[in-house]
């Protein structure tokens, strides 16, 4: 293997999902590896037992709330790719466990990227939440565009990536550091797991495959793979001339699309949702039906349903030559890695 650099790149939340599948890409690539976690490092055999990670995979420890952790782990890094953020919905205070970590975090990782004389680039894991708080049917968002809907009381996980950009770009402004800063900003990001946890957005396909839905709704999702957003993130580090956002996205497909996908694939004997409700007397049913769900999914399913999304990712394929996996094959994928960690178990008859 022809090891790329002595300098290690820093990956933060090297535990999460996507930064997982970014760590194992660099090391594919022959890249040493610093990622930071917030438990005690053997709890990580899923990274530690990567090809490779013996050798070239460092683990620290460090926490967004805690002021300078993360001086220690970008400390001799050329790049850092800032991944770690809280994704969840449904929170019970978004200030404290969305927004502070996520903003409080991305000044702290810049922060410490200052400090350090090393640092060329930032790359940063925005998220398509940066971009919009809802599909508009009539539009087709690219870089340009800038969520200003969401708050604290809207959909506050998108607040809270929409902010942390907005922070990165802001001191990027302010300090003009020696390193500069681009963003990757994925739609749904679905795929196989290196952890045995399950993300946020494969739960949702687990959802739709349990009974979760009443029935299929005029929704959909930009979906791209978690395999396809670590090489964009590579791509962004390696590559000199990248710069600004890149909107990261294979295809955007509805929900009935999606159950079509599942039942010609295998997935029939599961829950999957059986009526019809994608017709303007459905959208109005579950848009009332939406305040018996819980408050953040309530609000999404009125914000979006009805609604289609549009993205031009021409920019992430022209600058960084990067190409999706077809998303069929994704969900597939996803479906055996959840049923392979015990998340999606068959209907039993
Ligand atoms: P994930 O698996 O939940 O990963 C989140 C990571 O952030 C974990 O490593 C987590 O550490 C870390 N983290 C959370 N709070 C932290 C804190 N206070 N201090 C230090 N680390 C903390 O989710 P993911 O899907 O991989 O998300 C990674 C990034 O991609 C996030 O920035 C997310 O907003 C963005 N994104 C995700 C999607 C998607 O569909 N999945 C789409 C667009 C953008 P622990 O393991 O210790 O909890």
């Amino acid at each position: 293997m022809n090891i790329k650099s002595n300098k290690p790149v820093c990956v933060t939340g090297a535990s999460g999902f996507i930064a997982g599948h970014i760590v194992k890409e660099l090391l594919e690539r022959g890249y040493r590896v610093r990622g930071t976690v917030r438990q005690r490092l053997e709890n990580y055999p899923f990274l530690l037992s990567l090809p490779g990670a013996r050798d070239r995979l460092e683990l620290v420890q460090a926490d967004l709330l805690a002021a300078g952790t993360y001086d220690q782990a970008v400390a001799g890094c050329e790049y850092v790719i800032h991944t770690a953020s809280p994704y969840q919905i449904n929170v019970k205070n978004p200030q404290r466990d969305l927004v502070d970590p996520a903003v409080i975090g991305t000044e702290t990782v810049l922060e410490s990227c200052l400090k350090s004389d090393k640092v060329k680039r930032l790359v940063l894991t925005s998220s398509i939440a940066a971009i919009t708080d809802q599909p508009e049917s009539h539009k087709i968002f690219t870089e340009k565009d800038w969520n200003i809907i969401s708050s604290l009381d809207r959909q506050p996980y998108q607040y809270s990536k929409t902010l942390s950009e907005r922070e990165a770009w802001d001191f990027i402004m302010a300090k003009r550091p020696r390193f500069d800063l681009v963003t990757v900003n994925p739609a749904m990001v679905i795929g196989p797991s290196l952890s045995p946890s399950l993300n946020t957005s494969n739960k949702m396909i687990r959802d739709i495959m349990s009974g979760v839905y009443p029935g299929i709704m005029e929704l959909n999702w930009g979906f791209v793979d978690v395999r396809d957003v670590a090489k964009a993130h590579v791509l962004a580090m390696e590559n000199d001339s990248a710069s600004g956002r890149y909107l990261c996205s294979a295809e955007t497909i509805d929900m009935r699309h999606l159950v079509a996908i599942l039942k010609s694939s295998g997935f029939h004997h599961y829950a999957l949702p059986k009526i019809d409700l994608s017709g303007t007397a459905g959208t109005l049913l579950m848009k009332i039906l939406s305040f018996t769900q819980p408050k953040d999914i309530g609000m999404y399913i009125r914000l979006n349903i009805g609604r289609t999304m549009h993205l031009d990712t021409s920019k992430i394929r022209r600058e960084l030559g990067l190409s999706f996996l077809p998303i069929k094959q994704s969900i597939i994928e996803t479906v055996k890695d959840m049923e392979k960690w015990g998340h999606l178990s068959p209907p039993k008859h």
